[in-house]
């Protein structure tokens, strides 16, 4: 037996390693089962390559809690260690690689936490165990079988011992104060969340399973024990596209989300291995106004193991929402977010990630058009905040992004431009798109609109007025007005003004008339020179204002503070019209008063601007007028 002295400097890093470490205790199984996973493939290569003379077989991997006796274990049937190998690897290089891992952390823990603390390996048992022994067994033949203790103090022993198979078994003496460990619930939790994807099958207990024996008459029902495997060793996201189709594809998504219940809308499959190595499968769920950003997150995986579901900083800000899964050996992650995000190859990732997804929505709309208009809806928040926050997106977009009409056509940038060229030019030259928010509310607006063979778009997210303003700035000539912001003609204006009625002497006297009546500081009383046959009064919300405080009430741009504001609108009095002649030219003051306000609620009431007080007393005094 050999009894020696870790050559460590740190007199004892596992008190160290315990406190630092503290939330994060769960990961000593991630670790172990990772190693234990790490020697399997080993050998799997060794023997491939002709270099392990012995039978690969099936092996699998054990994890066995032993509650009477306060252990667990973990038995692999990997390439082991000889005598040498031990005291190279585990007292030397997990040691060394424990103590820099603590060096590097005792200073400055990341902010946010560091993401999955990997590096950490075989001495992260030390943070549930009291006592670690290993008993192990080289693949290589005339190797003896050796065992070694450690009870988390510098000193281990090491010596032979009798064991018939090669692998390698981890013995934890859990400690007093991580007995929750012994919890079967426990580790089949943890073996859940880490190890679900790992390459190598991971027994945990056993199960009971019916099988049928038997033909016709002699066939029956038999309850068989059989290993209970927590894992799926060959997750789809490892396989090539080529070898999976839609249901495979849904298949999994069930399986990475077993309590979602709703179906994905599509998904797109990644897989690159230069510049970097990732692989993934990502999808897009249907957004509901209900959905838990919190919950079913895209996870992270390095090798299949299980890292973290917050992908921040790799996966694009706009990408979030999305579900799936991520495979990098790439992501370096025992690292601060600012560094990540600084990182040139997180960088490259982020951005492969993106174009992957603008490629993927170009073929689906090319590929079937009417089945993504369908989806449209469930989707463009993500790509409208994707076109906003990533210009290599915005640049693919209109390839993709779609603008339906309030009768429900769908046409890309080129296809709308093309339908209102002729039409909808004002007299400057700008190309004017009309649009509206809500369907009933505008529907007098709509309706104005479409009779003059203006095309009307429906644009009803909430980031929609950002979008705009982003669109206005990047092409040429072009400008976006809500059918409510001002009369058509004065929104796609093609003459110059018409001419009034009413004398500017005459609408100047009018003019105080109508603003003292209203008595309303939200409101401007503009005088206008339009159609005999629009209506006298008409509420407009100018499209500046009302844009600039939509972009303040929901973040970044817009201008600030504007969000709190009240709404402003504009009344137009058409000069042109019989009744404002009349309400000029009525003598007695009572009366012009009760026309004005007449006119004022007709125009707010189309509007769904008349509530409350005013309301009842319109509905009084429109009685009074028919009596
Ligand atoms: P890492 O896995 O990052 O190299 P660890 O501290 O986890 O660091 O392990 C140190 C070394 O010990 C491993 O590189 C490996 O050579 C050896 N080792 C650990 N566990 C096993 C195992 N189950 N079977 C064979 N070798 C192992």
């Amino acid at each position: 037996m050999t009894k020696g002295n870790i050559n460590i400097k740190a007199e004892n890093i596992f008190p160290i390693i315990k406190k630092f470490l503290y939330s994060d205790h769960e990961i000593f199984l991630r670790e172990l089962v990772s190693n234990a996973t790490d020697a399997t493939m080993k050998l799997k290569h060794l023997v491939s390559i002709g270099e392990a003379q012995v039978e690969y077989g099936n092996p699998i991997i054990e994890v066995k809690v032993d509650q009477e006796n306060q252990k667990i274990h973990i038995i692999d049937q990997g390439i082991g260690m000889t005598q040498e190998e031990v005291e190279k690897y585990i007292n030397q290089i997990a040691f060394s690689g424990a103590e820099e891992f603590v060096a590097k952390y005792k200073e400055k823990i990341p902010e946010n936490g560091i993401i999955g603390h990997f590096g950490l390996g075989f001495y992260s048992a030390f943070m549930v165990a009291r006592k670690v022994e290993i008993i192990t067994k080289s693949y290589l033949p005339d190797t003896k079988a050796v065992r070694w203790e450690c009870d988390g103090s510098p000193e281990y022993n090491l010596e032979e011992t009798e064991k018939s198979e090669r692998g390698t078994e981890i013995i934890l003496h859990i400690a007093e104060d991580s007995t929750e460990f012994l919890e079967a619930n426990r580790i089949r939790t943890l073996l859940t969340k880490y190890n679900k994807f790992m390459p190598i099958p991971i027994k945990f207990g056993t199960k009971e399973e019916t099988v049928k024996t038997g033909e016709g008459d002699d066939a029956k029902e038999e309850k068989i024990t059989v290993d209970n495997i927590i894992n799926n060793p060959n997750p789809a996201w490892t396989k090539a596209p080529a070898d999976l189709n839609d249901e495979d594809y849904k298949q999994f998504y069930h399986e990475l989300y077993p309590m979602q219940f709703e179906e994905p809308l599509f998904n797109i499959h990644l897989n690159v291995d230069y510049p970097f190595n990732l692989t993934g499968i990502l999808y897009f769920p249907k957004i509901t106004k209900n959905i838990d950003p919190q919950r079913d997150k895209i996870q992270l995986y390095q090798n299949q193991v299980f890292v973290t579901d917050n992908v921040e900083g790799i996966v694009p800000d706009f990408l979030q929402m999305l579900r799936g899964v991520i495979d990098s050996p790439d992501i370096p992650l025992n690292v601060s977010r600012s560094y990540l995000q600084a990182d040139a190859a997180v960088k490259k990732i982020s951005t492969y990630i993106t174009r992957k997804v603008a490629d993927k929505l170009v073929s689906l709309f090319k590929d079937d058009r009417k089945s993504f208009e369908e989806k449209w809806e469930d989707i463009k928040i993500i790509i409208e905040y994707g076109m906003l926050s990533e210009e290599k997106f915005y640049e693919k977009s209109d390839k993709f992004a779609l603008y339906p009409t309030v009768d429900g056509t769908y046409y890309i940038w080129d296809e709308l431009m093309e339908k209102i060229k002729s039409n909808q030019v004002d007299k400057d030259g700008t190309t004017v798109i009309l649009y509206a928010s809500d369907k009933k509310t505008q529907h007098s607006y709509i309706e104005t609109a479409k009779e003059k063979g203006y095309e009307v778009l429906l644009l009803d997210s909430p980031i929609v007025s950002h979008l705009l303003q982003k669109l206005e700035t990047s092409k040429e000539k072009i400008h976006f007005s809500r059918v409510d912001a001002d009369h058509i003609d004065n929104l796609i204006k093609k003459e110059d003004t018409k001419i009034s009625k009413l004398s500017e002497e005459e609408q100047k006297t009018l003019q105080p008339i109508i603003e003292e009546t209203i008595a309303d500081k939200n409101f401007t009383v503009k005088m206008e020179a339009l159609d005999s046959t629009a209506n006298p009064f008409m509420i407009t919300q100018p499209e500046f204002m009302r844009r600039m405080k939509e972009m303040s009430a929901t973040g970044g741009g817009g201008m600030f503070g504007m969000g709190n504001f009240p709404d402003m609108y504009t009344l137009v009095v058409n000069t042109n019209h019989e009744l404002v002649s009349e309400i000029l030219n009525t003598k007695t003051k009572k009366k012009q008063e009760k026309l004005v306000q007449q006119a004022f609620d007709l125009a707010r009431l189309s509007q769904n601007l008349l509530h409350g007080e005013a309301l009842s007393s319109f509905i009084k005094r429109s009685f009074e007028l028919i009596k």
